[in-house]
């Protein structure tokens, strides 16, 4: 196991700080999905405790009427393509973790900058997708130790693996991110197989493009071509999918231990339907974004298709959750309409809406995160004003965040929003 080096901090910053009292609070807990009323929650010296000894001093949080979860995560972001002030949206939305999956190199140094300051949002997170070409490329099996060895050296938390590593590339990452305990994470590879994957020991999976491939009656036939750049077209994936070899994926993904981090709110970005485009949440993207983001409007595609491969993407998630494939929410912040931090929230609806419960969806953007990593992470917490657990929607109403010795009022937020505001009408 690494070092906690994140907690250890968050630990040294808060024994100064006084102790948070939130009381009269209904806590909700998304292991066991059960309501305890009228608790006493206590946050001091990096720990949650609830009910007896309540310190002298300490700054009081009046709970009534309130249900608190724990803070939540989005466990696939790449903040450092945002310009400054992302933090805030992260935070007005209770979001107060991020697994970075690759920011590009030019963005590294601040990242670096912020998790040094460890304050929330938490940070985990890699430098940049590893792949056959680009920045951090792994041609041949021959390149993999020395790539590694310099990413562990420069304090990533995990390896990211892309789309055309070759399969000794691959395999050879794995063998070299085993031995630097470095979990594998990332998209699957087009010459990989779901199953050898699972087999190599990649911790997460994210997306499910290529799991929809790996669900085909014709997945070898259609891998090589893949493979070859021939052109593969996802309606004859869609065509072939077998719903046994979802089944038989998700028994295997089990065995293993592999994570699926779906990002179905990526996913729906393609799908341009009405509500994405109606979303009021847009206003807190900077107008660059938003061009871009519209100008993918522009590409002529087949919108039902998308629809279908969209609903694909949840149709086999079903199978995974009924399963018991573990999940992770993420967003792939900031894809086409993915407003950092609201998509979370949308993500969770997603989820809901494949068949996950409402307990579930909580978990896989909360407790999920520390059996992830295999560690806890700084306790904090979401103060809601509806239960979660009844209707998933009610994770979007939040009257106070408490994380890292700060504690935000529904003002504090209001006044983070209207400075994001602010800038995105500065912006060009
Ligand atoms: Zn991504």
């Amino acid at each position: 196991m690494r070092p906690l080096k994140a907690v250890l901090a968050f630990v040294a910053a808060s024994a100064s700080a006084q102790p948070i009292v939130v009381d009269h609070v209904t806590y909700v807990d998304p292991r066991s999905g059960q309501l305890q009323s009228n608790q006493t929650l206590i946050l001091e010296n990096g720990a949650l405790r609830r009910g007896a000894a309540i310190p002298v001093i300490a700054r009081r949080v009046d709970g009534r009427g309130k249900f608190a979860i724990p803070g939540l995560w989005d466990m696939h972001a790449h903040i450092g393509d945002l310009p400054s002030g992302w933090e805030e949206l992260f935070l007005t939305n209770g979001v107060i973790g991020i697994r970075e999956m690759a920011a590009n190199q030019q963005h590294w140094a601040p990242q670096v900058q912020h998790k040094k300051r460890n304050v929330a949002p938490y940070l985990v997170h890699t430098i940049g997708s590893i792949d056959r070409d680009g920045p951090q490329a792994v041609p041949n099996a021959a390149a993999a130790p020395s790539l590694v060895a310099r990413l562990a050296k420069q304090g990533v938390d995990f390896l990211k693996v892309y789309n055309a590593l070759t399969r000794e590339s691959y395999f050879a990452l794995a063998g070299e991110a085993h031995r630097h305990d470095l979990p594998l994470t990332g998209h699957l590879p087009d010459a990989i197989t779901a199953i050898e994957a699972a087999g190599a020991g990649q911790k997460s999976i994210e997306h499910m493009d290529n799991i929809l491939l790996a669900c085909s009656r014709n997945e070898a036939g259609y891998r090589e071509i893949f493979v070859r750049g021939q052109g593969l077209t996802r309606p004859q994936v869609l065509e072939t999918y077998d719903p046994a070899k979802a089944e038989a994926l998700a028994d295997a993904f089990v065995r293993s231990g592999t994570w699926v981090a779906p990002t179905l709110i990526q996913q729906r970005g393609d799908t341009l339907d009405q509500s994405i485009l109606n979303d009021p949440n847009l206003q807190y993207m900077e107008r660059g974004w938003l061009t871009e983001w519209k100008t993918g409007l522009s590409v002529l595609r087949d919108l039902k298709f998308e629809r279908r491969w969209f609903d694909k993407h949840r149709e086999i998630l079903q199978i995974f959750n009924r399963k018991g494939v573990r999940i992770l929410a993420g967003t792939d912040s900031p894809a086409p309409f993915c407003v950092p931090g609201f998509s979370l929230h949308d993500e969770l609806e997603l989820l809901v809406s494949s068949g996950l419960t409402s307990r579930a969806a909580l978990a896989a953007a909360a407790v999920n995160v520390d059996d992830f990593f295999g560690r806890p992470h700084p306790p904090t917490l979401v103060l809601l004003n509806g239960n979660p657990l009844t209707d998933i929607r009610n994770t979007r109403k939040i009257e106070t965040v408490i994380a890292d010795g700060r504690i935000l009022l529904r003002k504090d937020l209001d006044v983070m929003l209207a400075n994001t505001k602010r800038r995105v009408l500065a912006s060009k």
